[in-house]
């Protein structure tokens, strides 16, 4: 049985980076998407010298050490632009994003002036470039925006569209197909008989492929029948660039799953020395890297975040994140009864229970922490990562916890 890491690393070792889309996508479409190529600048971001704060543009050399009153000679809302300079005594009032009139150097808020018909009196204190977003100020013209291998996030589009792009070069959308078996697993629209369950390894999957934004082919639940589920990976493995499983991966009489990889593709590894997930599959069927899941829901779910997910990222070309871990102390005992890598699933908490920010964070299990108590990851917002040596943590004990990213 190899470890973690090694399965880990076997995994984003063999998977590649998809190509390039041979066409552009609409912006509308790319959240989630990878860049194919760096994007850079055309023109800067404002293009114009803008006032940040509804106001009075004014000339400072204007002002003195008294107050003094302008003549309000223009009223210029965010929209419209002046082009005559502004001459010595005058103020023309301004709506934030509105373009600075020629001869401006500064922007008095409204709050700050007196203002009685078409005169306004200003105070002293105001300098030149006071309330003035400058042109350039977020993106200078011709910068580089995102590296190739971006995967694009809510943000992003925006600064996207501020810079004019309507589409964009992305690498292509990743196909995933996903099948679920076993004889007692039943689709959700249908009546649960004694000993059925319902197919909640398929729900998890699907959502999280669709958060992944990769394109879902649904293969269904599919019998523990040598034929059936031979007929199934089949198709599967000839379409896509990953299939996945879940169940019929340990070593009862109906897990078929390795067996028929060992004779119509390739396994690299099937047995994983981690808790949950013992039992899982890594090969090649068809064109397609092949991920068998455990059938027990826990152990489905977090085998896929923990090593299918960052093999799925990287064959979408996206760029490397590191892991989102850091130290929390324990609250309560643990014993650890085995030697596998345990992730247990925990609530992180930044706050003691009065309110107060903790100095560190602490970490509790979220409840029994069986491989069939879909619970216990709902309520997840951590792994607690137990290494191999570990034989339990006490209360207070360090502990080293991942955070749980799906999107
Ligand atoms: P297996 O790995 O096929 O031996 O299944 C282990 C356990 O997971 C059994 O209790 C199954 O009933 C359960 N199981 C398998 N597939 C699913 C599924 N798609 N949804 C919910 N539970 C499942
Ligand atoms: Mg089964």
């Amino acid at each position: 049985m190899i470890s973690f890491a090694e399965a880990k690393r076997r995994v984003l070792e063999q998977v590649q980076t998809v190509a390039p889309d041979t066409h552009t996508t609409a912006l509308r479409d790319a959240l989630g998407r990878v860049l194919a190529q760096a994007i850079y600048a055309g023109e800067a971001v404002p293009n114009h010298d803008n006032s940040g704060v509804d106001g009075y543009a004014i000339r400072s050399a204007d002002l003195g050490s008294a107050a003094v009153t302008l003549r309000v000679v223009a009223d210029l809302p965010a929209g419209s632009r002046l082009t005559t300079p502004l001459q010595a005594g005058e103020a023309v009032r301004i709506m934030t994003g509105a373009p600075i009139p020629p001869g401006s150097d500064c922007v008095v808020m409204q709050e700050h002036v007196t203002r009685e018909h078409d005169r306004v009196t200003i105070r002293p204190g105001p300098a030149a470039g006071l309330n003035i977003r400058c042109a350039g100020e977020d993106i200078a013209a011709g910068s580089a925006i995102f590296a190739a291998g971006r995967r694009l996030g809510v943000a992003d589009l925006g600064l996207l569209t501020a810079l004019g792009k309507t589409t964009l070069p992305l690498l292509r959308r990743l196909r995933v197909a996903i099948l679920s078996t076993g004889n007692e697993v039943v689709a959700d629209d249908q009546p649960l008989a004694p000993g059925q369950v319902y197919d909640s390894n398929r729900a998890t999957l699907r959502a999280a492929l669709s958060a992944l934004g990769v394109e879902i082919l649904d293969l269904g639940a599919v019998r523990d029948d040598r034929h059936a589920l031979t007929e199934a990976l089949q198709r599967g493995g000839a379409q896509v660039d990953a299939l996945i499983s879940s169940g019929g991966v340990s070593v009862g009489d109906y897990d078929l799953v390795k067996e028929i990889l060992l004779q119509d593709g390739q396994i690299d590894f099937w047995q994983v020395a981690m808790k949950p997930g013992k039992p899982q599959a890594y090969g090649r069927l068809g064109g397609a890297h092949f991920f068998g899941l455990p059938g027990n829901p826990v152990s489905s779910l977090t085998v896929f975040l923990l090593i299918v997910r960052p093999a799925l990222l990287k064959m979408m070309g996206a760029n490397p994140e590191p892991e989102r871990r850091f130290q929390a102390q324990f609250r309560g005992n643990w014993h650890k009864k085995h030697p596998r890598m345990d992730f247990l699933r925990g609530i992180v908490h930044f706050d003691h229970p009065d309110g107060t920010l903790a100095a560190t964070p602490w970490v509790e299990v979220t409840g029994p922490q069986g491989s069939g108590i879909l619970t216990s990851l709902a309520k997840a917002n951590v792994f607690i990562v137990l290494p191999e040596g570990c034989t339990g943590v006490v209360d207070g004990d360090l502990v080293t916890v991942q955070w749980i990213d799906y999107a």
